[in-house]
C-alpha cells in the first residue's frame, strides 16, 4: 500500500498522522532524505514556515523535496505547509524561501491580529458532501492563482484559501484539527 510521509521538522505532525492512519494509510515521519525516498506522497504540516524552511536546509531536505515536487510527488500542505509549496511568498522574513511548486502567490499572516484564529464555512465546489468547516490559525491567504493552478476553496467573501495543481494541494487552514478528512482523501486518491 502507498506510504505517506509527513515532514516532521516542526509543526502539527501528529494531527496529520492521525487523519492519515484513520484513513488506513501507512505513514512515515520524514526528517532525512533517506526517509523521503521511502514515501509516495508528502504532507507538510502547519507550524511556522520560517522554521520549517530553516530546518529543511539544515537536514539536507530542501533540495530533495524540490526534486520530488519536480518529479510529480503528490503533496498536501496546510497553512505553513501551503506557504512552503507556493512559488511566491509575500511578507517572507529572514530570507525565508519556499520549496515552490504551486503557481500561486500567498501572503503570510494575512488575516490580521484580531482574527488570527477563526472558523469559517468555505465555498469548495470540488469537495463532495457537507460544507467544509475550516479552522484558521494565523494562516496565509492565496492572493493570486496562476494559470497552471486552480482554486480549491474560498471564504464566502471570495478570498482564496485552497489551491491545487496536479498532485499538489495547498490549504490556508487546518483540516487536520477539525475532523475534516476530505483533503487527505484527495491526496490519497492521487496515489
Ligand atoms: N504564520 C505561520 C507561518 O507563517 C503559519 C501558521 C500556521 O501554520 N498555523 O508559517
Amino acid at each position: 500500500s502507498p506510504r505517506v510521509g509527513i515532514l516532521a521538522l516542526q509543526g502539527d505532525v501528529r494531527e496529520h498522522e492521525h487523519v492519515l492512519q484513520a484513513l488506513g494509510a501507512d505513514t512515515l515521519r520524514v526528517r532525512r532524505p533517506e526517509e523521503l525516498a521511502q514515501v509516495d506522497a508528502l504532507v507538510i504540516p502547519g507550524g511556522e514556515s520560517t522554521v520549517i524552511d530553516k530546518l529543511s536546509r539544515t537536514f539536507g531536505l530542501r533540495d530533495p523535496i524540490r526534486a520530488a515536487i519536480a518529479d510529480g510527488m503528490p503533496m498536501l500542505g496546510t497553512c505553513a505547509g501551503l506557504i512552503m509549496l507556493a512559488d511566491t511568498v509575500i511578507d517572507a522574513i529572514d530570507g525565508q524561501e519556499s520549496f515552490g511548486g504551486l503557481d500561486a502567490v500567498v501572503r503570510r499572516n494575512a488575516f490580521g491580529r484580531q482574527v488570527e484564529s477563526f472558523e469559517a464555512e468555505l465555498v469548495a465546489p470540488g469537495i463532495d458532501g457537507d460544507a467544509v468547516r475550516a479552522a484558521f490559525i494565523r494562516g496565509p491567504v492565496i492572493e493570486t492563482v496562476g494559470g497552471s493552478a486552480s482554486v480549491l476553496a474560498s471564504l464566502p467573501d471570495g478570498r482564496i484559501v485552497g489551491v491545487e495543481q496536479g498532485g499538489l494541494i495547498g490549504l490556508s487552514f487546518h483540516p487536520e484539527i477539525s475532523g475534516e478528512d476530505r483533503f487527505h482523501r484527495r491526496l490519497l486518491a492521487a496515489l
